[in-house]
């Protein structure tokens, strides 16, 4: 048994036995980690509002070695992110970004995924209304990037070639980016991605705000997810992505100039 003291983010939280409650923390110190919360359900517990969703703290666990399941003992919240509760949009892209670390962060790097995460979570609990899928999409793909697999934009993933920034391209997912033209055509299938809508996402993995709506952001998501789902490869779906992605579907359609990744 091992004693740590760690940043960390709650990603999700269910009732266990009677008493307790099962969280899935994601930690500055060791990755994205189960820990069991004993006593959490009884009333005027030590952990009272602390261990809500999407909160922030230094959490105070026992490792039990190679045990998928270790114990919380101590949650000193420092923000709760009560925004990201307050709105459908908000809630759903928070929810999106908790499934990503849980479904990535085991074999992660320690570190670099709690502290994109956070950043990320705070830039979707401080967007305006109208920009929360954009900056959404934007901070899922920096997750991407932090986690060492970005897509490869400005050359091809193929052959290495230079790509013109004004082409558009076909982007394959297994491939993992863009393919040149000559690639492309021995390569059929993937998604084309015309040069508005991979400058925007060259800006998200940057770092650099880009706005996107309307069906953009329906394209973009869907490339996101598809990324995803090509380097999970286990064939279970993401379900808070598939959700968030659907009710972007529901949305009126803005009448914006067509920037979005075509059929
Ligand atoms: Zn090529």
């Amino acid at each position: 048994m091992n004693q740590i003291e760690t940043p960390a983010l709650v990603l999700h939280t269910f009732d266990y036995r009677e008493t307790s409650r099962i969280v899935r923390i994601v930690t500055r110190d060791a990755g994205v980690l189960s820990v069991v919360a004993r006593g959490a359900r009884r009333p005027r517990n030590k952990f009272g509002a602390a261990l809500d969703l999407f909160a922030s703290g230094v959490a105070q666990v026992t490792m039990h070695g190679t045990r998928d399941l270790h114990a919380l003992h101590g949650f000193d919240a420092t923000r709760s992110r009560r925004e990201l509760a307050e709105s459908l949009d908000k809630f759903g892209a928070a929810s999106a970004v908790a499934e990503f670390c849980i479904r990535f962060g085991h074999d992660s790097e320690t570190g670099h995924l709690f502290g994109a995460a956070e950043a990320a979570l705070d830039a979707i609990a401080a967007a305006d209304a109208v920009s929360v899928p954009a900056v959404a999409v934007a901070n899922a793909w920096r997750l991407v990037a932090e986690l060492g697999f970005a897509p490869t934009l400005s050359q091809c993933a193929s052959c290495h070639a230079g790509i013109a920034a004004d082409a558009d391209v076909t982007f394959a997912h297994r491939a993992g980016g863009a393919l040149c033209a000559a690639c492309a055509r021995r390569a059929p299938g993937g998604r084309r991605v015309p040069a508005g809508a991979r400058a925007t996402l060259t800006a998200w993995l940057s770092g650099v705000e880009s706005p996107a709506d309307g069906p953009a952001i329906r394209s973009h998501l869907r490339l996101l997810r598809e990324f995803l789902e090509e380097h999970l490869g286990d064939g279970r779906p993401l379900r808070a992505l598939i959700a968030w992605e659907e009710r972007q579907q529901e949305r009126p359609a803005i009448r914006v100039p067509r920037q979005g990744v075509s059929e």
